[in-house]
């Protein structure tokens, strides 16, 4: 009996190089393009442990809890971490890293998130990357949430260590995420005495017994139904455009919010200026004093397929995350988070206007 996924010949090391090579051209970039075997945090974590040491100094932007995270494994490296953290309604302005590169001309790493789905604000990477250069710091960048939604150009905007992840605009798997790497990166790391070596974080072994040895021998079995998908993924974008995709990504993000103001019933974008809001996902705050993550419970009793999520930890209190990205990029995806949120927000007193929701997210989306 053949089965969909089962009995696979071998994935090949010029299949591997193939589905490296279509992210590359994904990202428009012509620096190293190595895919990690494991989700996004294993590209994210290595980059970190990668480049940074004792001798670092590191300016760490936290516009949400993945800059935390990045902040944490930079002390734990022993770099001197200068955390800019902005309050999560927002985006970093380029001038905001100007002014701590400026007061600190030691910082030589920067690391930064560019759209955060966990907050709902993305980041204006084009302007801080310029900042980074002039400075001569080394430039990484998280593009999870941004890729597929937003144009992520590593090369452009003077990136050196890009992680991507397929799991949330590219419609693909969790279980294994790309970085490219630009020469001044893997100098760095090849100077490192702590970069990881011989290890599952390493990404110089990737880089000395695969991008140097012609990409001809994998390190290890590879990952082989992740890395079908992940090309199917890609290919998915290549026949739609990446332009399409990432308008709908667009559109969702402003019928979301269109919809909510009109919805009513103490709903508000949490991400107070459109811009700074993220075209990944669009999150709500509660102002009724409905508790948001009872709200969500209650829209997703009534239909668990809805794209709805609470916020975590402490924002679960007050912030609502529409998670319209990869094949939840659609109108009716965002018209029926509305329509459900506002049939849970009736239930417990608020008024709404649901009619006015529809018309606002149709109007919002053409
Ligand atoms: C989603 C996301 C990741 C990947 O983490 P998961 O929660 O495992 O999906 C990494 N960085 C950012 C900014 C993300 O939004």
């Amino acid at each position: 009996m053949t089965h969909p996924f089962l009995d696979l010949p071998p994935l090949s090391a010029a299949r591997f190089a193939s589905i490296e090579d279509r992210v590359a051209r994904l990202l428009g970039t012509r620096q190293d393009v190595v895919i990690m075997q494991g989700e996004a945090l294993l590209p994210l974590e290595g980059a970190i442990r990668g480049t940074a040491g004792p001798g670092t100094t590191a300016l760490n932007v936290i516009t949400g809890p993945y800059g935390q995270t990045f902040g944490d494994w930079l002390r734990d490296c022993g770099a001197k971490v200068i955390d800019l953290a902005v309050p999560f309604h927002t985006a970093v302005t380029a001038d905001q890293v100007r002014a701590a590169l400026a007061e600190h001309p030691e910082i030589d790493f920067v690391s930064l998130v560019h759209a955060e789905a966990a907050t709902g604000n993305t980041n204006p990477v084009a302007e801080i990357g310029e900042a980074v250069r002039a400075h001569g710091a080394l430039f990484y960048l998280d593009a999870v949430a941004s890729v597929g939604a937003e144009p992520v150009l590593p090369d452009t905007w003077g990136v050196d260590l890009c992680v991507i992840g397929a799991q949330k605009a590219m419609g693909g798997p969790a279980g294994v995420s790309a970085v490219s790497v630009s020469e001044r990166a893997w100098a760095r790391m090849a100077a490192n005495p702590g970069a990881p070596r011989r290890s599952y974080l390493s990404l110089l072994d990737w880089k000395q017994r695969w991008v140097d040895g012609g990409r001809k021998a994998l390190l290890h079995a590879p990952a082989q139904l992740e890395m079908l998908a992940l090309e199917a993924c890609v290919e998915r974008i290549e026949t739609a455009g990446l332009d399409t995709v990432m308008a709908r990504h667009r559109s969702a993000a402003l019928a979301t919010r269109a919809g909510a103001v009109a919805l009513g019933g103490g709903l508000e974008p949490y991400v107070y200026e459109e811009r700074d809001a993220a075209p990944v996902a669009t999150t709500l705050r509660t102002t009724s004093g409905v508790v948001a993550s009872e709200l969500v419970a209650r829209a997703l009793a009534a239909d668990p397929t809805l794209p709805l999520a609470a916020g975590g930890g402490a924002l679960a209190k007050e912030m609502i995350r529409v998670n319209h990205y990869g094949a939840d990029a659609t109108v009716e995806a965002v018209r029926a988070s509305l329509v459900a949120l506002g049939a849970a927000l009736a239930e417990q007193g608020p008024a709404v206007d649901p009619e006015a929701a529809r018309r606002a997210v149709e109007n919002a989306w053409h």
